[in-house]
């Protein structure tokens, strides 16, 4: 992976398909992040692994492929629980007791989806579950599929306006049943998986937890952090650089990226040799190559 003379190999290791709440099917993500001139790039859709094996089909030459996910997780020391996103790379696909944790919060979602229509609905807004449900296309439902629902109904001219506090940020926002973020370490650890915290102090999504509660989750098997990331401000990527440090924990950046559910684009941000290369080496499913 390592070259002495040429460029640094680009790793964008956070990335969405039509699998869950961004706008690529899995096959155009890979030919995009190939496009996008990235050596490396991980799929990392929320709560599943549906898009693994088109991805894989799909892959460019010159083109890794990561297989990883974006676990729905929540942190219950505060009141109420602080949600949170734990990446997890590189995990057996098969492991019994992960598939049917990610089974029952893909179900938790549609619960939740449906009870935040049911909200819409009762102030007059008209959205409609089947159609929400339908745009999803059988991918794991989320906020911006609820989003792209408002701006059909010409409510709001945006994602970005459609995550705001008058809708589904703060007035229409309802927690899902996700997995406590100690029992999700173990259970990516158990795995053979990797576990990478995202995007720790995003503040401008809403709280955030305390630098404790991420070393306890450093001794209960947490492997790193998301450090560059667009929702952390120059000061919040220093001071989780620092933080991992700090508890030996490896630094990943990436773009997060959801096709046209948002405007960052692939490669925006990207993550170290060396970073890459410990992930490699603790998971157990190998790294695809195009
Ligand atoms: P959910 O997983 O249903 O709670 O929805 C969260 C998802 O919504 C995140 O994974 C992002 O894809 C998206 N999201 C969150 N905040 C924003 C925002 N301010 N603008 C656009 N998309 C957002
Ligand atoms: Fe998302
Ligand atoms: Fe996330
Ligand atoms: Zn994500």
């Amino acid at each position: 992976m390592t070259s002495p003379t040429g460029p640094a190999p680009r790793i964008d290791l956070h990335a969405h398909s039509t699998a869950s709440d961004g706008t690529l099917s899995p096959a155009d993500l890979v030919r995009a992040g190939a496009d996008a001139g990235l050596d490396v790039l991980a799929i990392t859709d929320h709560d599943t692994t549906a898009g693994w094996a088109p991805a894989v089909r799909a892959l460019p030459p010159g083109l890794r492929l990561i297989r990883g996910a974006e676990l729905s997780c929540h942190w219950s020391g505060a009141q109420p629980p602080v949600p949170l996103h734990l990446l997890a790379y590189l995990f057996d696909p098969d492991h019994p007791e992960l598939v049917a944790e990610l089974t029952r919060v893909r179900a938790a979602r549609e619960a939740r989806g449906e009870r935040i229509v049911a909200l819409l609905r009762a102030d007059d807004i008209d959205v409609s579950w089947p159609d929400i449900l339908s745009g999803a296309a059988g991918g794991t439902v989320g906020r911006p599929h609820i989003a792209q629902a408002l701006i059909r109904a010409g409510l709001v001219a945006s994602t970005r306006e459609a995550f705001g506090p008058d809708w589904l940020g703060e007035r229409y926002r309802l927690p899902k049943d996700d997995i406590d973020v100690f029992r999700a370490v173990r259970l990516v650890r158990a795995a053979g998986g990797v576990p990478v915290f995202a995007h720790p102090r995003a503040t401008r999504r809403g709280r955030v937890v305390p630098d404790e509660l991420i070393a306890e989750l450093a001794a209960a098997g947490l492997a790193g952090l998301e450090a560059d990331h667009e929702d952390h401000s120059p000061a919040e990527q220093a001071h989780v650089r620092a933080l991992a440090a700090e508890l030996g924990l490896l630094v990943t950046g990436s773009s997060d990226f959801h096709g046209t559910h948002k405007s960052v684009q692939l490669g925006a941000f990207t993550t170290g040799v060396e970073a890459y290369e410990r992930i490699v080496a603790a998971g157990v499913t190998e790294v695809a190559s195009g």
